[in-house]
Order: structure tokens, then sequence, then C-alpha cells
């Protein structure tokens, strides 16, 4: 019997990068916050994304929440956002204190759907809008930001899933008001630790996330802004992230490479693939539908092969929200039937050839077996 696949290698990632270079760099400077790393990171990144600014901060979810500060989101008003996401844009909504307006997504790509974007419109007044590339793949962001337009809402992109993903010349992170990232060990780039950024071309945007990230700061011990506080990104990180972030074009095309072989195996097989392939999906998770989810994972779990499901409780059936009304449309059938469906396979930068053959082989097993059923 072969070895394990896991969902993902940190170790088969990092390959090759000089941490301890990058490491050192910052141990030798004795400047450990707001520093050279940090600003030459956060010009990088923005430079990478195609806008004119990146704040670097503490994680993601800060980001989602900063970011719709940032857009004077206060307390009363509503957010729209898709259910399936992993309450991650729930978490920076339900902090502000604001109503989440749950959108139902679109059957092939599992993003949010236009056109439920646009009946939830015609009865609800959102003051801004979160827009979750999930599993890497780009949402028709371009529609939703133009539907959004039309109403004067604000869109934010979640791209924490989705580092580097393009159409048209355009990545990830550049088509709303703000893009957010994370920089999870796991994500497309990965810190070796907590980080996260928000990305804009609006400079007075700009200029409030860094305020909010600082206390609220206008200069030092000089509050102005509420809703503020320690949210800074440390120069360990940033130093990492500058080493690594000349990698992601190749690593997201290592990973892609991995979504078209299973795309290719798994084409006469009962399951839903990935719905693009393309330079638009940057693979951060490969998730495919099957039917009998649990027998699937079972029968995978005995190969020892590592899946996961991401995410089993949609957003507006969590525990939290068991006591408080939500939402007017709390029947979202698409998030709903593929909550039960969903099952995510390995997929990540260095991963063999071998392997994949592994999760392939493994998979066809599992078909051949239930139908001799
Ligand atoms: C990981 C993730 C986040 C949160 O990032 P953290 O850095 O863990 O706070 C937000 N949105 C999505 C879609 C994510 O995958």
């Amino acid at each position: 019997m072969a070895g394990k696949v896991p969902l993902f290698s940190i170790e088969a990632s990092n390959r090759g990068i000089d941490l301890a270079g990058a490491f050192n760099r910052v141990a030798n400077s004795n400047w450990f916050i707001l520093g050279n790393e940090v600003t030459s990171f956060e010009r990088e990144f923005a430079e990478y994304i195609g806008v004119d600014n990146c704040v670097s901060l503490a994680n993601g979810t800060d980001s989602l929440e900063l970011a719709l500060r940032a857009l004077d989101i206060t307390p009363g008003d509503s957010v729209a956002l898709v259910a399936n996401a992993g309450f991650y844009g729930s978490t920076a909504v339900n902090a502000i204190g604001a109503r989440a307006l749950y959108v139902d997504v679109d059957a092939a790509s599992l993003n949010m759907s236009p056109a439920a974007l646009r009946e939830l419109l015609s009865c609800e007044n959102p003051r801004a809008i979160v827009v979750t590339h999930l599993y890497g793949q780009l949402a028709a962001i371009e529609e939703i930001v133009a539907i959004a337009a039309q109403a004067g809402i604000r869109v934010v992109e979640d791209c924490a899933q989705a580092h580097g993903a393009m159409r048209g010349g355009r990545i990830a992170g550049s088509f709303g008001a703000i893009g957010c990232f994370s920089f999870y060990p796991t994500k497309n780039l990965g810190a070796l630790g907590d980080g996260g950024a928000a990305v804009c071309s609006d400079q007075v945007i700009a200029q409030k996330l860094k305020m909010l990230r600082q206390y609220g700061w206008n200069t030092k011990y000089s509050v102005e802004l509420s809703g503020g506080r320690n949210s800074r990104m440390d120069e360990v990180q940033a130093a990492i992230l500058r080493e690594k972030l000349p990698h992601l074009n190749d690593w997201n095309s290592q990973r892609r490479a991995v979504a078209r072989r299973y795309n290719a195996a798994f084409n006469d097989l009962p399951v839903t693939t990935a719905s693009s392939v393309d330079a638009d999906y940057v693979a951060h998770l490969y998730v495919i539908r099957v039917r009998d989810r649990d027998s699937f994972r079972a029968c995978l779990g005995e190969q020892h092969i590592a899946t996961e499901v991401h995410y089993p409780i949609p957003d507006h059936w969590q525990a939290v929200y068991t006591d408080r009304s939500v939402s007017p449309r709390e029947h979202l059938p698409v998030t709903e039937r593929s909550a039960a469906e969903i099952v995510t396979l390995p997929c990540f930068p260095g991963m063999t050839e071998a392997q994949v053959d592994r999760v392939i082989e493994s998979v066809y097993a599992y078909f051949e077996r239930e139908s001799a059923q």
C-alpha cells in the first residue's frame, strides 16, 4: 500500500524557499512592526494585483471586516453575501452588527448567482455586497459589479482563496471597491502564520484602512475613526510573503495542472467537476459533487486519500443564528443541495504525478464498486 495522500502539504509548498534568509533579514534589522518589509510587500502585492494600494493586515477575516468599515457599513445596515463560504464574510458582517442578506449560488460554479442577486435587490437595499471567489474560482464578478454599480452599491471581493485568479487580463481583487486577502499558511500565497491584506485603488479608502488597522489613529495617539483595532501584519510575515510572491503564478499553474488531470479523468463519472480549469481558477480547493458523499469519503479514506468538506453547514443554518432572524430569504436551494454533495480532493503545488494517479484510481475504484452493487 502506497503512502498517504494529504489534502495539502506545507512542506511541498515551501520547498526551495529561503525562509531562513527572510527571517534573518528581519531579525538583524531590529525592526519588527510596520517597517521596510511591510512597505515593500504592500507595494509588490498591489503591483501584482494591478491596483494602487495594498494595506497589509493581521488576517483575512479582519480584512473583510475593516473593508466593510472603510465603506462606512454600520449597525443596522445590511450586506449581501453567499452562505456557502465558510462563514468568513458572515463573521465580518456580524462583528459590525450589520445584517446578512444571503444570496443563492450558481449551480455550476457555486459562486454568487447574479440572477439571485438581482432578485434580492428587487426587494432589499443592502449597502454592500461581499463576493467570495470560492475554491479559487473567479465569480461572475464583472456582471455583479455592473449590477451593483447600477444600484449604487459597493462590492467587496473575498479573494482569500483566489490569489492570482484572472479573467480578461484583470486579477481577483481589482474588480470591486476593495479586494480582501488572507495569507493563512494553506492559502495559495501563505505566510508562516496569520496574515491578510486589503487592496484598492481609492486613496481615501486606503487611508481609512490604514487608520482602522491601528486603533483608528489619524496620527500617533490621535483617534479619529471608530471601529479600529490592532490588525497589523508583522515584518517577519511580510518578508516571508515577499520571498513567496514571485512563485505564486507557478504554484497556481501546478495546482491547475492537477485540477485539469482530475477534470479529464472524471469526465465519464457521475460527478460534477470544477466548472473551469482556465486562468480564472487557481485551484485553491478542488471540489467535486458526489451523490453519496459519505460512502465516497469512507472509500477514499480506506485508500488513505485525505478528503474534506468545504463547507458542511451553510451560514444561514449555523447554530449561532438559531434565536435570531437572519434574513427574509432563508431558503437557498442550490447552496443547501450542494452542501450535502461537495467533497474536496487533494490538490496542492508539489503534488506528484503518482499521488494524482492514486487519487484518480481510488475514485474509479469507488464508482466500480458502486456500479457492481
Ligand atoms: C481563509 C478564508 C478567510 C479568512 O482568512 P483568515 O486569515 O483565516 O482570517 C476568509 N474568506 C475565505 C473565503 C477564506 O478561505
